[in-house]
């Protein structure tokens, strides 16, 4: 981005404030829930829609976070007789986009937690059991008590495991203390990161920022720690007592080389220094010292405040299975779900169908992409059952309103060539603007509400 455009950049920052309120009324009634909707919809080729088909097919549906619920509601929907059976033991829903906000102090944590019965159809059975062991040799899981459950098509909706075991020292009973801080993992963690950052706002000193190697769920959110606490310590007039670092893994920001660029340029401006190659190895607590493997060996640097940000794989019971990439792919790097990245149908086992955090594709472990892999994963289930061919096709479509501060962002979209594919064409990606911070803050909730629901 030229300098004249990064001037512009910096203009329409301080316009934008002024501007938002009127702009935002304007935006809500031009383009309505379907402007969030459609941000969030993604290009997917589906099948041509027919009615309900009759099947006796046993479907079961293993993680009932948002991509189990979504399939759960089109697929009770697009079958009619079908016997389907979600399995997950947990019964709260966690909108967990809106665990930047709660950590960043903006929301509060009750606003992003529901309960998943609220969302799934009475037609499906709930068993409330995590699954042990999958055994697609035999057509079947079996559940931490036991159960067997036989299937003839599965659909795999686990998410991630967050692995802080990964971290020497590191534990989630440490987030909240000690100056460490965790936008992931949950609501009560992500208020307690917000108590720290609190903190460490008001109190200055040394914050290192850090993201874990390889896929990790919303990239953005990293990032957005980082920009929204250098923002409030400015708000605070407190931010030249603050020394902030972020630590790089590797030799970028952000997979999509525009925002890449953008970010890059951002961070040196913001007085953001940047460690390239620092991944996070080890933390101790008490000393508030974090140990980062680099190139030339180990360094040690002690902090006031820390943004751990853990690597993270499959579950266990997923990535220890025979539906993990066995050799190739992400055999090495998470042990994500082996599937076709485009049908999300198992490359070995065609009754299997996957989607969201826990499949191993090149990009896409975001809402927006789960948004748009579902209804792939689901049409091209329905025609396995029919006997037809697999015509839905995923294209890589993920998004993420990269917010930089209180009031503004850049709204992320690309797909897997990591080409830009804006929804809104009066929004330029390459810019900051207030519309990103209204669709994050405002109005994509209840475009993934309607989500759940199949509806979208
Ligand atoms: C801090 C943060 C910010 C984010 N910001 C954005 C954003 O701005 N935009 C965006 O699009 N996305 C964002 N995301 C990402 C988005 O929330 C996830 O990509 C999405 O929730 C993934 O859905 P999922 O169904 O794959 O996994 P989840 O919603 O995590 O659900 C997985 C479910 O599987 C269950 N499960 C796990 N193991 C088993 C087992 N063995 N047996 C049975 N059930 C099991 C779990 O209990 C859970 O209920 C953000 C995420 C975080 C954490």
């Amino acid at each position: 981005m030229s300098l004249d455009s990064r001037k512009a950049s910096n203009l329409s920052r301080k316009d934008s404030t002024a501007r938002i309120d009127d702009g935002r009324r304007r935006l809500l009634k031009a383009a309505g829930l379907g402007g969030a909707l459609a941000a969030v919809a993604g290009g997917t080729l589906l099948s041509a829609p027919t009615s309900a088909m009759q099947t006796r097919a046993r479907i079961v549906i293993v993680g009932a976070g948002a991509a189990g619920i979504a399939a759960a509601n089109r697929l009770a929907r697009g079958l009619d007789g079908a016997a389907i059976t979600i399995i997950d033991r947990r019964q709260r829903h966690l909108y967990q986009p809106g665990l930047t906000l709660v950590a960043t102090g903006i929301w509060k944590p009750g606003k992003v937690v529901d309960r998943n019965d609220r969302y799934l159809p009475q037609s499906v059975n709930w068993i409330q059991d995590h699954v042990a062991e999958f055994d697609p040799e035999a057509n079947r899981v079996v559940t931490t008590a036991g159960r067997v459950v036989p299937y003839d098509y599965l659909l795999v909706t686990t998410g991630l495991k967050i692995d802080f075991d990964a971290i020497e020292g590191m534990s989630p009973e440490l987030i909240g203390r000690e100056s460490i801080g965790c936008v992931y993992d949950n609501p009560e963690h992500a208020e307690r990161t917000w108590q720290m950052i609190d903190q460490y706002t008001a109190a200055g000193g040394v914050g290192l920022f850090t993201r874990g190697p390889g896929g990790i769920k919303c990239a953005g959110a990293p990032l957005k720690v980082t920009m929204l606490t250098e923002d409030i310590a400015r708000q605070r007039s407190t931010r030249r007592s603050l020394e902030m670092v972020y630590n790089s893994p590797g030799a970028g920001l952000f997979s999509q080389p525009d925002t890449n660029e953008f970010l890059k340029q951002e961070f040196p401006e913001r007085d953001i220094a940047i460690n390239w190659h620092h991944r996070l190895k080890g933390i101790e607590p008490e000393a508030h010292r974090a140990t980062f493997a680099t190139p030339e060996g180990d360094v040690r640097i002690d902090y006031d405040f820390i943004h751990v940000v853990p690597p993270m794989r499959a579950p266990d019971a997923l990535g220890n299975s025979p539906l993990a990439w066995q050799e190739g792919g992400f055999a090495d790097d998470g042990n994500w779900m082996e599937v076709d990245q485009f049908s999300m149908r198992h490359q070995r086992y065609g009754n299997v169908f996957g989607a969201g955090d826990c499949v191993g594709t090149p990009i896409g472990k975001t809402a927006a992409s789960v948004k748009a892999q579902v209804p792939v994963a689901v049409d091209n289930m329905i025609n396995t059952i029919r006997d037809r061919e697999t015509v839905a096709r995923y294209d890589g479509y993920t998004s993420c309103p990269l917010i930089t501060g209180r009031g503004r962002g850049i709204l992320v979209e690309f797909d897997y060539a990591l080409n830009m594919v804006p929804s809104f064409p009066f929004i330029s990606p390459y810019r900051e603007h207030w519309v990103p911070w209204v669709m994050k803050d405002r109005m994509l909730q209840p475009a993934y509400n309607a989500m759940l629901r199949g509806r979208i």
